[in-house]
C-alpha cells in the first residue's frame, strides 16, 4: 500500500480527492489517499500553499513532495524539504492561461474599452491595426509563456520571447539573458510576464526596465506580483510611459482594499484568477509521477532547487 498525503485547504480536499483515487487506480496503483497519516509513513505529499504541512523533516520515507501548483517559491527554500520536488505543469491549467492571455492582449489590441466603457452617441470611426503591427513580448518562456506565445504568434502578433536559458520556439523570436532583455523589451507595445518569482526576478519590472519600454506600452502580469516594482509601476503609468497594467498577480494578496491599483483608472485587478490547475487534469499529472516514483523511474516537472523555479 503506497500512502499518499494531500496537504492542501479542505474545499481542495472535497476537490480533488474523487479525480486523484481515480487517477491513482487507472494506473493500478494501490494508495490510501488522506488528509491523515503518519509522516513517517507517508510516501508521497501532494501539496498546495497554505496547507497543513510546511515542517517536512518527520516525513522520513516521502520519496517525494508533489506541488498542485505551477508556482513554487513558497516552498522552494523551505529548509526541512530534503525530498525531490515536483511542480505542477497541467494541460488544463496551460490552457487556461492561453485563454485568459489572449482575451487580455486583445482587449489592449483592439481598444475594446473604448466601446465597452463609453456609449456617449459619439461616433468615432478608428480602426484597430491588424496584429502583424502590434509587437507583443513574453517575459518567461517555460510552460505557460511558450503555450501563450505561440497562441498570439498563431493570431499575427510579432512575438519576442525572453527566458534565462536559449530557446528555438517556432513562431517566436526567441531572445536569452540580461543582454536579450532589452531586445526583448525595446519594441514590446504589449509585454506579458510569465516568470517565476526567484532572487533574480524579483522587480525585474522597475524605473529602468519600464522605461526601456515604447511610450504607452501595456504590462500583462498573470506572473508573479514581486516581478513589478509597484511604486516605478504607478509612476510609469502617471507619467503616461505605461498606457495600462492588467495585473492578476500581487505582491499581497488579497490586494488590501487601500492599494492604489485599486482607484487607478489605467490599472485593471484581476483576483489571481488567471488560471488554476483543473482537478481532473492535475490527478492524472499527480498519478503519472507517483507511478514513476514506484517504478524507480524519473519524475516529471522537477523543480531545480538552485534555479529556485
Ligand atoms: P516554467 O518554470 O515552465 O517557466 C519559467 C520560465 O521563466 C522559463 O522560460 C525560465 O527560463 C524563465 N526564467 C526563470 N528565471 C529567469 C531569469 N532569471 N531570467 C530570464 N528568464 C527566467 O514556469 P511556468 O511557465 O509553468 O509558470 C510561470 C509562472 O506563472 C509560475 O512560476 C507562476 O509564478 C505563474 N503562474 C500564475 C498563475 C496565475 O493564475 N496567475 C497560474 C500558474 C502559474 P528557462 O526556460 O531558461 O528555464
Amino acid at each position: 500500500m503506497i500512502n499518499i498525503l494531500f496537504s492542501a485547504r479542505d474545499d481542495l480536499w472535497n476537490e480533488y480527492r474523487a479525480p486523484l483515487q481515480a487517477a491513482l487506480e487507472a494506473n493500478n496503483l494501490s494508495v490510501d489517499l488522506s488528509r491523515e497519516h503518519d509522516p513517517a509513513s507517508v510516501d508521497y505529499i501532494v501539496f498546495a500553499p497554505n496547507g497543513p504541512v510546511s515542517d517536512f523533516s518527520d516525513f522520513t520515507r516521502c520519496k517525494a513532495a508533489l506541488g498542485l501548483w505551477a508556482g513554487v517559491e513558497t516552498i522552494v527554500d523551505n529548509p526541512t524539504l530534503s525530498m525531490p520536488l515536483a511542480r505542477m505543469v497541467d494541460h488544463g491549467l496551460t490552457q487556461g492561461m492561453v485563454e485568459w492571455v489572449v482575451g487580455h492582449t486583445l482587449r489592449h489590441h483592439l481598444g475594446m474599452d473604448r466601446h465597452i466603457l463609453v456609449q456617449d452617441g459619439t461616433w468615432s470611426e478608428e480602426f484597430p491595426p491588424l496584429a502583424s503591427q502590434r509587437p507583443v513580448t513574453v517575459l518567461g518562456l517555460g510552460t505557460l509563456g511558450a503555450a501563450c506565445g505561440q497562441a498570439l504568434a498563431a493570431l499575427g502578433f510579432p512575438l519576442t520571447g525572453w527566458s534565462r536559458t536559449p530557446k528555438n520556439i517556432e513562431g517566436l523570436a526567441c531572445t536569452a539573458g540580461d543582454d536579450g532583455l532589452h531586445d526583448a523589451l525595446h519594441d514590446a507595445e504589449i509585454l506579458i510576464l510569465l516568470l517565476p518569482h526567484t532572487p533574480q526576478t524579483e522587480s525585474i519590472l522597475d524605473a529602468r526596465t519600464l522605461g526601456l519600454l515604447p511610450a504607452g506600452a501595456v504590462i500583462i502580469n498573470p506572473g508573479r506580483g514581486a516581478l513589478i516594482d509597484d511604486d516605478a509601476l504607478l509612476d510609469a503609468l502617471d507619467s503616461g510611459q505605461i498606457g495600462h497594467a492588467t495585473l492578476d498577480t500581487f505582491r499581497s494578496e488579497p490586494l488590501p482594499p487601500e492599494h492604489p491599483y485599486w482607484n487607478d483608472s489605467k490599472v485593471t485587478v484581476t483576483p489571481h484568477i488567471a488560471s488554476t490547475t483543473r482537478p481532473e487534469t492535475a490527478a492524472q499529472v499527480i498519478a503519472e509521477n507517483v507511478k514513476r516514483g514506484e517504478a524507480g523511474e524519473p519524475l516529471l516537472h522537477l523543480v531545480d532547487r538552485n534555479a529556485g523555479y
